[in-house]
């Protein structure tokens, strides 16, 4: 509890980046002119990096002394006070809301938020503006996988195993997710698998540099993941893969998946998916004749409008072939944002409270109310998911004001071009940010935050193993934490109390509401967490020891099996035709993180990948006439977007990729399409149809 590191130079911390949370050390020195200089290295007693770092943890630390870095206040571009500031806000919430009633105003979180403030950001919407319009950029990262876990296990714990368990697999079956650009660290327990002879399968639209290093690619067509699952499934069974005695002791509902899945025969799978039936015969193979074996998903299988069905079609395989819940095997959601893991479970989402509580259980909302010590009659119920708050806003039902945390959705949201034009109709919004990001350039009211290295706070990464992220370095004078934030607003919006802005206040509290939850944090303390290097959740008590694997005696349903449901595929929401030819995909580049706003930021990530590109096949380019390097225009009916044409035969004839990490002309979610997913209310991010034009 000290603060420091157990051993090596400089304060141990974490990544400010992806759900890996690689573990670092950092140490500031005085430099000529009052400036820091910042040096970071890897941690080794972190199991996830284990001394590894990618390209953008190695510059994280020019996040702290970048030039772009707020540190005033600003209302409408002016600089203000802090008190002025907050005042304003607050002044404008009470008459927005006396007007328009306690849901017009609406609060965004981020899935890289601590989980202190992903706390204090739900109670602060919940019982100082009363507000049920709550949600958070995670929404469009995890949600399908996490609600298709649910359904499963009766639990999301993404990776109910821990990471090193991997390399001790015989077979990974990996479905839409590209590690080696966006977590690298990550390919090392995949490679130590591969060393000791285990197989990597992967299934990707793209040869990405994760499909490289695999033992088997299918290359599927956008949008058929789910088909691809369920053909997998099918042959599993027949070719008598499947495990009956798992299947009969620790599960349920086999028998409808096993009668649905007669449609799915591998020949009519094939023409869906395009993946040859041999392909789909020696994965089973790989995965049914493994002695360990994994099956993983990522943004790639989940960001689709079927994305619950299709991450359920996942597990679905993997329960049949006896993985989840089994020493050294399992099914696993590969999350991507910082705090992906813990952002959902403390309650800045819709339909949540804290200890991943739902907020329409009674029990749930008495234990939490009695916690903040309120009336559980007077919290709200759910509110509207991220895209549909997105899409209200400003609407003569929807909110006509806007607190928005740690994300940047006039970049990251689908179909961006109608969310500006949503927000830009709002008659408040409030960004806190450590830049001035393109939606915080759009701000009312923008608010300079600290950033990671420049406070305390706990990290729940891809694993469960909630971490702490140790204050580093001072911030500059000027910026607030957003606790602080959270807590001078509360203060002038009539809750003296019950806001504190010290982060360990706020996580004794968030234990207390977390106690009895399927997310239970109530034995985890900072101490606890430096001492262990990260304590897995569920913990009920100081003296339990936290679950690294919690499905070895039992999933989190109430007789303890883990569910089968069946489903069936259906066509990506927007399929091609002849004004638009081509399947659009986005995806993620190893030098930048989620909407750039950090990222594009730091000279030498720029230099890596300076700009938007659009990735295309030999074949494509030739029957358009483009060359390598030209400039092409992406349309989709939703809008255009910019990019340099960049042709390789790593993708399909049928298929152009563009990275999401840019804005403005470049910003690849001017494309994407907003339809959802009916259960976890994910966008479908990863298909939709598009035609390619050279720009004169
Ligand atoms: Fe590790 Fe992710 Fe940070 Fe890269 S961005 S150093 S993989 S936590």
């Amino acid at each position: 509890g000290s603060g420091r590191a157990d051993s090596g130079a400089g304060t141990a911390t974490h990544c400010p980046y992806c759900a890996l949370q690689c573990g670092m050390r950092i140490s500031a020195t005085a430099a000529p002119g009052g400036r820091q200089e910042i040096s970071i290295t890897p941690r080794d007693d972190i199991p996830a990096n284990a001394g590894g770092l990618c390209q953008k943890g190695w510059t994280a630390g020019e996040l702290l002394t970048n030039g772009a870095r707020l540190t005033t206040p600003l209302v409408h571009g002016e600089p203000a006070t802090w008190d002025d500031a907050l005042d304003y806000i607050a002044e404008r919430i009470r008459r927005i809301q006396a007007e328009h009633g306690p849901d017009a105003v609406a609060v965004f979180g981020g899935g890289g938020l601590t989980n202190e403030k992903a706390y204090l950001l739900g109670k602060f919407a919940r019982v100082a503006l009363r507000t049920s319009q709550i949600d958070y950029n995670g929404r469009f990262c995890m949600s399908s996988a996490a609600a298709a876990s649910i359904r499963a296990f009766g639990m999301d714990r993404g990776m109910p195993f821990p990471i090193t368990d991997l390399a001790a697999a015989d077979a990974v079956l990996f479905a839409g997710g590209n590690v080696a650009e966006t977590m690298p660290p990550f390919v090392r327990h995949l490679n130590a698998m591969r060393e000791r002879g285990g197989r990597l399968i992967v299934a990707d639209p793209r040869l990405t540099a994760t499909a490289k290093s695999a033992d088997l690619h299918l290359q599927l067509t956008p949008g058929t993941d789910l088909a691809l699952a369920l053909g997998l499934l099918h042959i599993a069974i027949a070719d008598g893969y499947a495990d009956e005695d798992y299947i009969a002791a620790r599960t349920t509902g086999f028998e409808a998946v096993r009668t649905s899945l007669a449609a799915w025969w591998p020949e009519r799978v094939e023409r869906i998916t395009g993946v040859p039936v041999a392909q789909m015969r020696e994965a089973v193979r790989l995965l049914g004749t493994a002695r360990r074996a994994m099956v993983l998903t990522g943004r790639g299988a989940e960001q689709h409008a079927k994305g619950t069905d299709t991450v359920t079609a996942f597990i679905n395989l993997a329960l049949a072939l006896g993985l989840p819940g089994t020493e050294g095997s399992g099914y696993a959601c590969v999350t991507g944002q910082g705090n992906g893991q813990g952002g959902r479970e403390h309650g800045q989402k819709a339909d949540q409270l804290p200890g991943y509580r739902k907020i329409d259980d009674p029990a749930a909302r008495a234990h939490v109310a009695a916690v903040w010590g309120v009336d559980p009659e007077e919290l709200p119920g759910p509110g509207r998911s991220a895209y549909e708050l997105l899409d209200a806003l400003g609407t003569p039902a929807g909110p006509k004001a806007l607190l928005l945390f740690g994300s940047n959705p006039l970049v990251s949201a689908p179909r961006a071009g109608h969310v500006a034009e949503r927000i830009g109709d709002l008659e408040l919004l409030v960004v806190s940010d450590l830049v001035l990001s393109e939606t915080a350039a759009r701000a009312d009211v923008v608010l300079p935050s600290t950033q990671w290295a420049e406070e305390s706070g706990t990290m729940t990464n891809l694993e469960g193993r909630v971490l702490l992220r140790r204050r580093a370095v001072a911030p500059p004078s000027g910026v607030r934490s957003d606790l602080a934030v959270l807590s001078g607003l509360a203060g002038r919006l009539g809750h003296p109390d019950g806001f504190p802005d010290d982060p360990r206040a706020v996580f004794d509290e968030l234990r207390r509401a977390s106690a009895g939850g399927v997310a239970d944090y109530s034995g985890i303390t900072y101490e606890r967490i430096a001492a262990e290097t990260g304590v897995f959740w569920p913990c009920p008590a100081e003296d339990h020891p936290g679950t690294p694997r919690p499905f070895l005696d039992g999933f989190a349903t109430p007789d303890g099996r883990a569910r089968f449901v069946p489903v069936d595929h259906r066509p990506a929401a927007e399929d091609i035709d002849e004004d638009y030819p081509l399947y659009l995909t986005t995806g993620r580049v190893l030098a930048h993180y989620q909407s750039g706003a950090q990222t594009r930021r730091i000279g030498p990530l720029v230099q890596a990948a300076p700009e938007a590109y659009v990735e295309l096949h030999p074949d494509l380019a030739e029957r358009l006439g483009v060359t390598a390097g030209e400039r092409l225009r992406v349309v989709s009916r939703r809008g255009t977007a910019e990019g340099v044409a960049r042709v390789s035969g790593a993708i399909r004839a049928d298929t152009v990729f563009m990275p999401f990490h840019w804005a403005g002309r470049a910003s690849a979610n001017q494309l994407t399409n907003a339809a959802l997913d009916p259960t976890s209310r994910m966008p479908e991010f990863k298909v939709c149809a598009v035609r390619v034009e050279r720009v004169a």
